[in-house]
């Protein structure tokens, strides 16, 4: 699944190849992916608009196009959006095909279908079109402070490694970015997110910007290298302190990697480097 060092790699790609470009043609090969409005509406409103900007709001792309509109896009679980030459050519899963006034194509290839692209008509706002949009947080990597960690925990009697998976909390910081983040900062993944302290609240503020952009460097700049590495994932895992290691030594003290269910979750961590804080939750 796309985290947001995979979002923002993607949205680097765009910015580098699609920004500039106009949309020639579109073709709806699934309407379940169109989010909004309906299917005809989002052909003939895409339809020679020019891309002006590629932004992220969390797991969001937002692309800007000429006259004030938008396409907003959610990879979900299986989405990819990839910029190619007509020649890289793999029909698979392939939801909406647009083709580009230089000869490229946008892909937006989905196996699972719950990924949605939304077309935002000039005049509307992309918070109107997508209203989860308003339910987000601060963004991990501009904006989050330890002082709105801090006071969003305060009192919740929740596991801290799902209270930082809250979207309302935190936009974008997912599975794998929360382990690591936890045993950078020597948090037990059970203990009560309403447990930390001021300074917790400023080690995981740190632990979370360093991480993900650490991701982010690892993830490369190009959609090509996105498109062809099945996602970032894979590079950051080889590096993973805790993610996707169960059972291996802990990178730290030796001490195996234990793997439990949270919340219908995976959460990884070591149980000697990571007892802090552990006393209530379950
Ligand atoms: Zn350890």
């Amino acid at each position: 699944m796309p985290e947001l060092p995979e979002v923002e790699t993607v949205r680097l790609g765009l910015e580098k190849f699609l920004v500039g470009d106009s949309f020639a043609g579109v073709q709806v090969l699934r309407t379940d992916s169109v989010g909004y409005p309906g299917v005809k509406e989002f052909v003939k409103g895409l339809t020679g608009r020019k891309v002006v900007a590629a932004k992220r709001r969390g797991k969001y792309l937002l692309l800007e196009l000429d006259s004030n509109a938008g396409l907003g896009v959610h990879l979900r679980m299986s989405g990819r959006l990839i910029v190619a030459d007509k020649k890289h050519r793999d029909a698979q899963f392939l939801r909406v095909l647009i083709k580009l006034k230089s000869g490229r194509e946008l892909r937006f290839e989905d196996m699972r279908v719950f990924g949605r692209m939304w077309y935002v008509p000039p005049g509307e706002e992309f918070l109107k079109v997508i209203p989860a949009l308003q339910e987000l947080g601060p963004e991990p990597l501009e904006g989050l402070t330890a002082e709105h960690l801090f006071g969003a925990f305060r009192g919740k009697k929740q596991a801290i490694k799902t209270a930082l998976l809250d979207q309302t909390i935190i936009a974008g910081l997912g599975n794998i970015y929360a382990d690591e983040v936890l045993f950078q900062t020597g948090i037990h993944p059970l203990s009560l997110a309403g447990s930390i302290t001021k300074s917790d609240a400023d080690k995981l503020v740190v632990a979370i910007a360093k991480t993900l952009k650490e991701a982010i460097r690892h993830g490369g700049t190009t959609l090509r290298d996105y498109a062809n590495s099945e996602g970032v994932n894979g590079n950051y895992q080889n590096e993973s302190w805790v993610y996707g290691r169960e059972d291996e030594p802990c990178r730290v003290c030796g001490t195996e990697i234990e793997r439990i269910k949270l919340a219908g979750r995976s959460a990884h961590f070591c149980g000697n480097c990571q007892k802090k804080l552990r006393r209530k939750s379950k």
